[in-house]
């Protein structure tokens, strides 16, 4: 990831969002998305060139095209009709962009534009989160990704899960289930002080 004086930046041409430049890259803030603010936290996370990423959750495509600077080709699903105009015109200029109209708790609707990816990066705010990650592991390459692990990212809203739990009480039933599962979970954390009650969860797919 190329960061420059301390802040994370892509490499794209032509702002997106009226993000700020600096030295020709655009800045990627922590505080406007889940993916930078991981980024930050944890020096490990990489996106490559040679990667494809599924990414649920796309919205209006700000943090997609970010991860669209740094890979080879972003399948970005998302299911509201106004963030989905925004994403249409975002991947008008990304061509390795794939906007994909669909509801993620159903993914055997879209199956046939995807491709098996490198990488699932998820940022729906869902009741069953996890059981949206676990429907998506037959596209995943198993035993790929970056560091010949990483093949998932969740970010998981724990008060869409159940705002009656606590944080934790989410958190750790939801590593059960993608445990359950068979993903290995690689690295996990909070993303305070940029996003509050929610957690990265970084899984790879076997041991
Ligand atoms: N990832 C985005 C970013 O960093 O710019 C923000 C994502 S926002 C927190 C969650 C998005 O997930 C919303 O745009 C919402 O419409 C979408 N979403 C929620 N449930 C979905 C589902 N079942 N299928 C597809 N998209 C969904």
């Amino acid at each position: 990831m190329i960061r420059i004086d301390g802040q994370l930046v892509s490499a794209g041409s032509g702002g997106v969002y009226n993000e700020r430049m600096v030295k020709g890259y655009r800045v990627w803030d922590p505080y406007r998305s889940k993916l930078a603010a991981l980024c930050m936290l944890d020096e490990s996370v990489d996106l490559t060139t040679d990667m494809k990423v599924l990414y649920l959750g796309a919205a209006n495509g700000t943090t997609v095209s970010h991860v669209a600077d740094y890979v080879d080709c972003v399948y970005a699903v998302e299911f509201a009709p106004r963030p989905l105009r925004d994403l249409l015109t975002v991947a008008e200029k990304r061509k390795n962009i794939v906007p994909i109209a669909g509801d993620a708790t159903r993914p055997d609707r879209y199956a046939p534009f995807l491709e098996v990816v490198d990488l699932l990066y998820q940022d729906v705010a869902q009741p069953d989160q996890a059981g949206i990650l676990i429907k998506h592991l037959p596209f995943l390459k198993q035993g790929s990704g970056i560091d010949g692990g990483m093949t998932a990212i969740l970010m998981l809203k724990t008060r869409s899960v159940d705002i009656r739990r606590t944080p934790e009480e989410v958190f750790a039933e939801t590593i059960e289930r993608l445990t359950d599962a068979g993903l290995s979970i690689l690295n996990t954390c909070w993303l305070e002080p940029y996003h509050h009650d929610h957690a990265a969860i970084v899984c790879g797919v076997g041991e």
